[in-house]
């Protein structure tokens, strides 16, 4: 936990840039090899696709879809698929490469990948949602695969998209529950995966406030992003004893140093689709939030939300990153200089793609395990590997992003040498 600096600060660096950067300063502690730093620095393989779907209305939108795979040298490649009106080829990119560090930190037998609609998911039917998903499972029929890539959900996905997907991929290859995660359990699903982002967020938050040395009961928290992530890491951190004094989704923030009922609020939002009008806190704005006075700060909706701009004035002790990315790359010297510890998404959001490896590994048993016996096996997975990233920041003199990039690095660059030198 201890400084690294990087020395250039774009403001406006792409994801895939922050990625690298951050790559091959862990490469340069490694002393990666030529061949791996130029094999693991690129996706190894980018599908684009072109979408026509009928609308209700009678007309046709062509909507653009990726794939990237970023590795396989661990094994199938694993990663969500997000829709949203600004995905993009270069966040693809990065999500797919995040996907490979991610799956390593862990210790998972997957390789990374992501996927990507470029569309607006707010003002499709679920009709048009549905067209949309069948036509991108049937345009990467061949991508996808049991043994090969796994999808899963992210933004603006989630059980129900994953349910049109193995329906139609098992309608052109044959009944294949795991050839996507995060499915509904009537489908095949893991109990314990809708609540496993979050809870592992809270497991690696407690990781880092014990070597801290700071009592959970003693920590007030802000979640920015109150979707999956955000509402299960504030629900389980505040059962831990954590005051949430902030939450916010793309409305607004909610502030209430009294302590803000997670639980209401999760009720709130199923009932309203969103916090709009939630009165259990004051409004602040998602900018106020994030620089509130408070001990950890849980970033858990987007990407580059803290950069050279605000990282300044970030006054928490722990930033544990829920989202994908958060943090540009050009802010972690001034995040390092003022001592703050950030839990990086690599290691914070494991607990997701940990709950699914176990739903694939129940699809390919057909034997089923009960929550308790999931959550039983993922959180000693997350400890052991915040263990592993803090010995690494010791024995690299690095920060805990650098070092979980050491360890995904190190791990899979082993793999890339076992595999001989075709
Ligand atoms: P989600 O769609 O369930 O929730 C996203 C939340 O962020 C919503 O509350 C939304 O209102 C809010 N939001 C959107 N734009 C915002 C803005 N401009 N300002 C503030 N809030 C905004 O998504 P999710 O699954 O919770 O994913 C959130 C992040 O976590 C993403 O970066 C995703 O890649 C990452 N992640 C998700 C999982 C998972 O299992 N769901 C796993 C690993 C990482």
């Amino acid at each position: 936990m201890s400084n690294h600096t990087i020395t250039s600060p774009a403001v406006h660096e792409s994801p895939f840039e922050s990625m690298l950067k951050r790559f091959n300063i862990a490469a340069d502690l490694l002393q990666l090899g030529e061949r791996e730093r130029a094999i693991l620095s690129k996706p190894s393989k980018i599908v684009i696709v072109n979408l026509p779907v009928r609308m209700d209305d009678g007309s046709t939108k062509v909507y653009e879809g990726y794939r990237v795979v970023h590795s396989t040298v661990l094994g199938p490649s694993k990663g969500g698929i997000r829709y949203a009106p600004e995905v993009n080829m270069d966040e693809v990119k990065a999500l797919a490469a995040w996907m490979t560090w991610k799956c390593a930190v862990v210790g998972l037998p997957y390789g990374g990948a992501k996927g990507g609609i470029t569309c607006n998911p707010k003002q499709m039917s679920e009709n048009e949602l549905e067209m949309l998903t069948r036509k991108y499972t049937i345009a990467l029929q061949d991508i996808f695969g049991v043994n090969q890539d796994v999808p899963a959900p992210d933004m603006n996905t989630g059980p129900r998209e994953m349910g049109w997907i193995v329906d139609e991929y098992s309608r052109i290859k044959g009944y294949q529950p795991g050839v996507v995660t995060g499915k509904p359990i009537e489908l095949g699903g893991s109990l314990g995966r809708v609540a496993a982002t979050g809870r592992g967020v809270m497991t690696t938050a407690m990781c880092a406030l014990e070597k801290m040395g700071i009592k959970p009961s003693d920590c007030t928290a802000a979640v920015q992003g109150f979707g999956n992530v955000g509402s299960y890491g504030a629900l389980l951190l505040a059962e831990k004893g954590v005051k949430i004094v902030a939450i916010s989704d793309v409305s607004g923030g909610y502030h209430n140093t009294a302590g803000i009922d997670i639980a209401a609020a999760m009720e709130y939002v199923a009932t309203h689709k969103s916090l709009e009008g939630f009165t259990g806190g004051s409004k602040i704005s998602n900018a106020e939030l994030l620089c509130l006075p408070i001990d950890i700060l849980v970033p858990a909706a987007m990407e580059d939300v803290i950069t050279v701009t605000n990282a300044g004035d970030i006054k928490a002790k722990l930033i544990v990153e829920g989202a994908n990315g958060p943090v540009a790359a050009s802010a972690d010297a001034i995040l390092d200089s003022k001592g703050i510890v950030i839990v990086p998404d690599i290691l914070a959001n494991s607990g997701g793609v940990t709950v699914s490896y176990f739903e694939w590994v129940q699809n390919r048993r057909g034997h089923y395990y009960t929550e308790a016996e999931v959550n039983a096996k993922a959180d000693p997975m997350l400890i052991r590997a915040f263990e592993e990233v803090y010995a690494a920041s010791k024995e690299f003199k690095c920060n805990m992003r650098i070092a979980a990039y050491v360890v995904s690095i190190r791990r899979v660059a082993k793999g890339l040498k076992y595999h001989g030198n075709l």
